[in-house]
């Protein structure tokens, strides 16, 4: 038996004939850049989520970009993100000249510690930095704690980018992931839980200034037409092509959520006693991008799990505040201890909606044999 990390095969199975019908539309009606499916997606996007406005780009990345752009964020701003995320989170801020200062998680849930957020906007000022947004993450599926963290964004006047490139279909507090923050950013790079063929990305809002703003700058800066150019913007569009396949991947998306929650759920009740199992916070969904524990004895675990045919992931190794390109950038008061500790303990497991008991019983034993041996040695 051989077992997939991600099986993106399974998923095309279910679905093989509409996305080929779909893919022959778009060749037959030829405007594959900003065609009919680009607007029927941001439509059945927005309504997904119960979001007033979906804009969709090349990229999560780019959709991340066009938000801090819309945002007028520049030279001398401080956006505060976390560090054990991906790299894009702090890529767009260096991009745009502005100063990603980096904040701390939560042990439990890996998402932004809202104290760790709170000392960091206090001591940026100090550094003659001007605190301007903060870009929580939605990491391995869950939504970041938007509340808190809007609380802290209003008194200090900061503007919240929700990056969700994670956890689209998510929720927390009864509202999907499209809705929690102000402007909202998505990715559907393939193996995210809702990918497309290739890059793609969206950004939500209720905010009509900020759509228009997204949509003059996803096209060079456009303003009344094409070459009317009234800012500077970027190339940032989606395919027509990844719009046709993603339509067709959004009418299965709801099954795979649930499908996702059976597969975390057998996950957890099997490892509870032999990992540190992940937590999600009261009240929230996760849509599970990744389902990862933590273990004092990772190399050990991970290099006998490769031998017994499971493939796994570390979601980080190295926290951005220690790679070469990002560590000249702050860091909140008092360092970033449980980010460095999480990116030394972290490991990924087999994650998809089309993973089988089978398969995932021959995971689990195999986890489990590994981790009760020493385990059960060291005690005695
Ligand atoms: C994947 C990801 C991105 C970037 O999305 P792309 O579509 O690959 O550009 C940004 N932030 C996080 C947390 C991600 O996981």
């Amino acid at each position: 038996m051989t077992i997939s990390f991600i099986d993106l095969k399974a998923q095309q199975e279910q679905i093989k004939p509409q996305i080929e019908a779909a893919i022959a539309r778009v060749l037959a009606h030829g405007k594959y850049i900003l065609g009919p499916e680009v607007s029927e997606l941001e439509a059945q996007l927005a309504e997904f989520c119960g979001a007033r406005f979906a804009l969709t780009c090349a990229s999560g990345t780019d959709a991340l970009l066009l938000a801090l752009m819309a945002k007028g964020i520049g030279p001398g701003d401080a956006v505060f993100v976390p560090s054990f995320t991906f790299v894009a989170t702090a890529e767009v801020v260096v991009l745009l000249n502005a100063t990603p200062v980096f904040v701390d998680v939560d042990v439990d849930t890996f998402l932004m510690d809202v104290q760790s957020l709170k000392a960091a906007v206090e001591t940026a000022g100090k550094q003659g930095l001007t605190p301007k947004a903060v870009i929580p993450v939605d990491l391995f599926g869950q939504p970041a704690d938007y509340v808190q963290i809007q609380e802290i964004a209003d008194t200090f006047e900061l503007i919240v980018v929700g990056d969700a490139a994670q956890s689209f279909g998510a929720t927390r507090a009864g509202k999907r992931v499209g809705t929690l923050a102000p402007i909202t950013a998505t990715s559907f790079y393939p193996p995210k839980p809702l990918g497309c063929y290739g890059d793609g990305g969206a950004a939500f809002t209720d905010d009509e200034t900020v759509i228009d703003l997204l949509r003059s700058l996803r096209v060079h800066g456009q303003g009344s037409n094409k070459y009317d150019n009234v800012r500077i913007g970027i190339n940032g569009r989606m395919d027509t092509m990844q719009a046709a396949i993603l339509l067709e991947k959004l009418s299965i998306f709801e099954d795979e959520i649930a499908a996702r929650q059976r597969v975390a759920d057998r996950y957890n009740d099997a490892l509870a006693d032999i990992a540190q199992t992940p937590v999600v916070a009261a009240g929230s969904s996760s849509v599970w991008a990744q389902y990862t524990i933590r273990l004092k004895n990772r190399a050990h675990v991970a290099a006998q799990l490769k031998e017994s045919g499971v493939p796994t992931a570390i979601y980080y190794p190295i926290p951005l505040h220690h790679q070469a390109a990002y560590q000249g950038f702050p860091t909140a008061p008092g360092g970033l201890p449980v980010s460095e500790q999480l990116a030394g303990e972290v490991l990924s497991l087999p994650m998809h909606p089309y993973l089988n008991e089978k398969t995932q019983e021959a995971i689990i034993e195999a986890l489990k044999s590994i981790c009760l041996t020493p385990i059960k040695k060291r005690n005695t």
